[in-house]
């Protein structure tokens, strides 16, 4: 396999301020890569950079074996999709999709069938004498990515292209964006603050913060094995639990500090007694038993059910929930147990919030 994006040592500055930090990345060709953050991580920076639309400050990067540092926008052979769409409003779908080849000297012809060609794989092939205000949001984001499929680009760089739809149509949009990937081949580099997005379409996962790369790798690593307390609540939904706690006298449980109670916990290995660590607990990988059953007993505050999950969170301080697809008749008030599988805890040096192995 080909590397189509490298990255070595790339920072980026505005002026005094560091918005990326010594960023690494290796992507190879046909790969789709999400860029996942909270707001102000630097992943639009990233793509932007990746585009030519922000000169990098140190650092080389490459697309296609080629150095890029120095390559303006036009000459990356790379194509962006925006969040905004950025359609021409006074031409038709077909003169949007045509503009970028006529304007290279594509001769007309030729270039209205490239956009034929191009609409019928995208579903727009009816829609062609149209203008962008007839259309609805699903339909302009469609023409956007024609308009940078038409040009066979050497990646695909996706900011936020979803996040102007409504939820079921993003859902809907995503399978598409994900179809047309597997369908082009292309490589694609696509920023979301959504990290079910992520997990859903990509094939390897950036996780950032504070223009750092916290974490990369494939969706599913990232979940079973997050390398710190930050990646670890960022990536899943329901989130994890976090639970102080204090490794026992025998180094083979830890005492878990509920504020008011405290709970006794196994551990599926041997850590320092009276190493402080935090507890992380998926809510999907604990059960509801009778109480007295379980690992401990813990208070029921707030019931919730959405039909076809049911969310139990505990009375206590910090929360715990759990998240089960049974209806059960736990309510507010009871005392129930919990039964946790030890070997899917996830501990987390409470110093660093680094995962300790
Ligand atoms: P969002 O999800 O909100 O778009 P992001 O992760 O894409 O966030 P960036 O747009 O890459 O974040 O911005 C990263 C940081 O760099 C932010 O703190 C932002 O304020 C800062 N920044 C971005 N552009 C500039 C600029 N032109 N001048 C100065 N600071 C900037």
């Amino acid at each position: 396999m080909t590397l189509q994006i490298e990255l070595n040592g790339v920072n980026k500055y505005y002026g005094a301020f560091h918005a990326l930090k010594d960023i690494n990345l290796a992507i190879e060709e046909g790969t789709f890569v999400a860029l996942v953050g909270p707001s102000g991580c630097g992943k639009s920076t990233l793509l932007r950079s990746l585009a030519g639309l922000e000169k990098i400050s140190t650092g080389q990067m490459k697309i296609a074996g080629q150095r890029m540092n120095d390559v303006p926008p036009r000459k990356r052979d790379v194509a962006m999709v925006f969040q905004s769409y950025a359609l021409y409003p006074h031409m038709t779908v077909e003169e949007n999709l045509t503009y970028s080849l006529r304007i290279r000297g594509v001769k007309k012809a030729e270039a209205r069938k490239a956009a034929q060609e191009v609409a019928a794989t995208t579903g727009l092939s009816h829609l062609m004498k149209r203008y962008p205000r007839e259309l609805s949001g699903g339909q302009r984001q469609r023409v956007a990515m024609s308009r940078a499929i038409i040009r066979h680009p050497k990646a695909f760089l996706f900011d936020e292209p979803l996040s102007n739809l409504d939820a079921a149509l993003r859902v809907h949009m995503r399978k598409e964006i994900r179809a047309l990937h597997d369908r082009l081949h292309a490589t694609s580099v696509y920023v979301t603050h959504d990290q079910i997005e992520a997990m859903t379409m990509a094939d390897h996962v950036v996780v950032m913060r504070d223009g750092v790369i916290e974490q990369q790798g494939r969706p599913l690593d990232l979940y079973d094995r997050p390398a710190n307390r930050f990646v670890a609540g960022f990536i899943g939904s329901p989130a994890m639990n976090f639970i102080p706690g204090i490794v026992g006298e025998g180094g083979a449980d830890v005492i878990l500090d509920f504020g008011r109670t405290r709970a006794r916990l196994a551990l599926a290995v041997r850590l320092a007694p009276g190493l402080g660590v935090t507890v992380g607990i998926r809510p999907e990988h604990v059960r509801i038993v009778a109480a007295g059953q379980g690992a401990f007993d813990i208070p029921v505050g707030v019931v919730e059910s959405t039909g076809s999950a049911t969310y139990v969170a505990s009375a206590t301080q910090p929360e715990l929930t759990v998240v089960e697809t049974r209806r059960g008749d736990v309510k507010s008030g009871d005392v129930i147990g919990l039964a946790i599988d030890p070997k899917q805890l996830h501990l987390f040096d409470a110093e660093t919030g680094n995962r300790i192995e």
